[in-house]
């Protein structure tokens, strides 16, 4: 598994596990959160964590028919 570590403070420390549903970003047309799979964006062989943008189930259907639409910068 996969997980996010975050210090807190000096003696506090969290982590939790990184799943396919509490991956999110914002939409780049809209600004609207959006539920990311992290697992399709890896293994896509293309996109990254930081130069990937994920639509919007609305602005994927405007700016391609079908499927999530992913942007590579
Ligand atoms: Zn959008």
């Amino acid at each position: 598994m996969f997980y996010v570590k975050e210090r807190l403070n000096d003696s506090m420390e969290i982590s939790i596990e990184i799943t396919d549903e509490n991956v999110f970003t914002h939409c780049p047309m809209c600004g609207s959160e959006v539920s990311v799979d992290i697992g399709e964006i890896l293994s896509d062989g293309e996109s990254d964590l930081y130069g990937t943008a994920v639509f919007c189930d609305e602005c994927s259907k405007k700016v391609k028919s079908g499927g999530r639409y992913y942007e590579h910068k």
